[in-house]
C-alpha cells in the first residue's frame, strides 16, 4: 500500500517536473550535479529482453499500453517464463543445484522510486520475481535469502511446490552419472597448472526492461542460476548493480550469462554509469564486456587466444529511447517490443564465433 502511494506521488512529481522542463531539469534537481546531456525523445514506449523473452516482451508492452506501471508490466512478462516447464533456466522446471533442488534468484528494480527488491537461493516458490516485488513494496529491505526468503514468501500466501520436473530431474541425474573426473571442482593442483577442466553447464535467465511513454524505466531478472551449482550459490541475477540496474534519469541494464564474471565487475551498474557519461547503450555494453575480458586472467576461463570462454550478455535501454543488446560472443539475439512490434534483433558483438 505504502509503496503504491509512493509510486503515484512520484508519478505526480515527474509530471510536474516534466511541465517545468523535462527530465534534465529533474536530474539536476535531484543529483546536485548535472548528468551528461542526452537528447530527450519523449513518448518512446519500449521493452527489451533476453531472447527467451519474446512473449514476455510482448505481454509487458501490451500491459504498459493499458497503463500498467512499468515494473508490474515487466514482472507479468517474466511470470510467463517462470511458469513455463519447458524453459529450464527459470522458475518451474529450472535446472537444480547439485543436490537436485531448484534454487531461484530474482531481483526487481523500479526506476521512478529507485527502489529494489530481491530474493536469492529461494526454494519451492515458482515466481521469485513476485516475492522480490513484495520485498520492494512491503519491507525496508532489498534482499532476502534462503530460508528467510521462503518464510517471507509463505507468510505472503505463496504456495510451496516441487519445481523439479521430470525433464529437469533427468538432466540432473545424467549430470550425476557423468560426474567423477568431469566435475569442475578445482583441486589446487589443477588450478595451479591451469588444467582445470571446463564443464559445460547449461545456463539461462530472463531479463526484461520496460520504459513507458513518460520515460519511466523498471526491470526484472529471474533465474534458476547455474545448473548443478553448490547449494547456496547466489549468482548475479539478484544482486542490484550486477544482474540489473536502473537509474530513471539515465537508463537501465540487465544481464544474463556467467554470473561470477558479472559479480566481479558489477557490470550493469557500470554500464548505466557509462551511459551517464554519454556513451550509447551499445558502446556502454561493449566497453563493460572489454573490462570483463581484461579482468579475466584464469587459464581455465580463457580460450587459446586469451579470450573469455564464457558467455555474458547485456540488455540496455537509454532514457532517450536508444537500446541495445551486447554480447561477449556472437552472433546472438535479444528481444525488443515497441510500436513496430515484437522481434528478435542482433546484439552488438565483442567476439565473433567462427562457424
Ligand atoms: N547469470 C546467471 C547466473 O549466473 C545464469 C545465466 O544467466 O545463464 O546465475
Amino acid at each position: 500500500m505504502a509503496a503504491k502511494a509512493q509510486f503515484s506521488r512520484r508519478r505526480f512529481f515527474s509530471t510536474a517536473a516534466a511541465l517545468l522542463g523535462g527530465w534534465p531539469f529533474l536530474s539536476r534537481l535531484q543529483g546536485g550535479r548535472a548528468v551528461a546531456p542526452t537528447v530527450q525523445r519523449r513518448g518512446t514506449q519500449l521493452v527489451v529482453s533476453s531472447a527467451n523473452g519474446l512473449e514476455a516482451a510482448k505481454t509487458t508492452y501490451r500491459l504498459m499500453s493499458r497503463g500498467s506501471d512499468t515494473l508490474e508490466a515487466a514482472i507479468s512478462g517474466v511470470n510467463l517464463v517462470e511458469n513455463d516447464p519447458d524453459d529450464m533456466s527459470v522458475g518451474y522446471g529450472g535446472l537444480p543445484n547439485e543436490d537436485g533442488v531448484v534454487e531461484l534468484d530474482s531481483a526487481v528494480m523500479h526506476g521512478p522510486t529507485h527502489k529494489a527488491g530481491a530474493v536469492a537461493a529461494l526454494q519451492n516458490i515458482k515466481n521469485p520475481s513476485r516475492v522480490a516485488q513484495l520485498v520492494l513494496e512491503t519491507t525496508d529491505h532489498v534482499l532476502l535469502v534462503g530460508k528467510g526468503a521462503l518464510r517471507f514468501a509463505k507468510a505472503n500466501g505463496f504456495k510451496e511446490e516441487e519445481l523439479l520436473t521430470k525433464k529437469s530431474r533427468e538432466r540432473w541425474l545424467k549430470w550425476k552419472r557423468d560426474l567423477s573426473r568431469r566435475d569442475d571442482w578445482l583441486s589446487d593442483d589443477e588450478e595451479d597448472r591451469g588444467i582445470a577442466r571446463k564443464v559445460a553447464r547449461p545456463t539461462g535467465t530472463i531479463h526484461v526492461a520496460a520504459m513507458n511513454s513518460d520515460g519511466d524505466i523498471s526491470c526484472v531478472t529471474t533465474t534458476s542460476g547455474l545448473a548443478w551449482k553448490i547449494p547456496g550459490r547466489v549468482g548475479d541475477s539478484p544482486i542490484i548493480g550486477a544482474g540489473l540496474y536502473v537509474d530513471n534519469a539515465i537508463g537501465s541494464c540487465g544481464s544474463t550469462g556467467r554470473g561470477e564474471a558479472n559479480l566481479q565487475n558489477l557490470c550493469c551498474f557500470a554500464a548505466v554509469e557509462l551511459m551517464r557519461t554519454g556513451l550509447a547503450p551499445e558502446e556502454a555494453g561493449l566497453e563493460v564486456l572489454r573490462r570483463v575480458a581484461s579482468h579475466t586472467t584464469e587459464k581455465r576461463l580463457l580460450d587459446d587466444q586469451g579470450r573469455p570462454n564464457f558467455g555474458l550478455k547485456f540488455y540496455l535501454i537509454a532514457k532517450d529511447g536508444r537500446y541495445a543488446g551486447a554480447t561477449m560472443w556472437g552472433p546472438s539475439k535479444f528481444a525488443v517490443a515497441d510500436r513496430r512490434g515484437t522481434r528478435l534483433e542482433e546484439c552488438a558483438v565483442l567476439y565473433q564465433r567462427e562457424n
